[in-house]
């Protein structure tokens, strides 16, 4: 299904502006024009809701969080950032493994199963995109993926 995903992630972002309960501001950081991609839009959904879910349970009482998209040649690159705990440099890939959680403590306390971001790469790879993350400790996590992106005519229409 082809899908405005500048649209699509807006309307994603506004249900977490109108649900969440914690202090945590958000700042949207998005192209004016539309940008179409070929995506499970249900699929996506699910993505960006476990990456936003993340960022919101690891913002610290007043954090931002900022959620980007860039257009590059062949790929849009999505990304969600946020100011908590951070993750170790060693352990920033095996976040998409199944099961793994960076501190076991911590993260009984805030809850989930340690799967929400091997799905996310599962479902990013099967759009023939990538999925990683960077992260400063004590400073905060960028979670991003890109979405192969064919420039069309359709996107000049406008
Ligand atoms: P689930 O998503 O299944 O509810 P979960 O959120 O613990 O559980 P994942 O979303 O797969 O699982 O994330 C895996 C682990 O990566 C988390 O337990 C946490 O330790 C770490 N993590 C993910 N996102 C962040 C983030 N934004 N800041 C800090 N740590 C993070
Ligand atoms: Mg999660």
């Amino acid at each position: 299904e082809w899908v405005n995903f500048v649209d699509f992630y807006h309307r994603i972002i506004d249900r977490f502006e109108l649900t969440k309960e914690h202090n945590v501001s958000f700042e949207r950081q998005l192209p004016d024009q539309p940008t179409f991609v070929e995506i499970d839009p249900d699929k996506l959904t699910q993505v960006m809701d476990n990456i936003i879910s993340n960022a919101m349970k690891y913002s610290p009482e007043g954090g931002k969080i900022t959620f980007k998209m860039e257009e590059e040649i062949d790929q849009i690159v999505i990304s969600v950032s946020d100011q908590g705990v951070g993750i170790p440099k060693d352990n920033l890939e095996k976040i998409f493994e199944r099961f793994y959680r960076v501190d076991k403590a911590r993260t009984r306390k805030l809850g989930g199963t340690g799967l929400g971001l091997a799905i996310a790469k599962e479902m990013v790879e099967a759009h023939g995109g990538k999925i990683w993350a960077t992260s400063v400790e004590g400073k905060g996590t960028t979670v991003s993926f890109s979405l192969p992106y064919v420039q069309t005519e359709e996107d000049d229409w406008e």
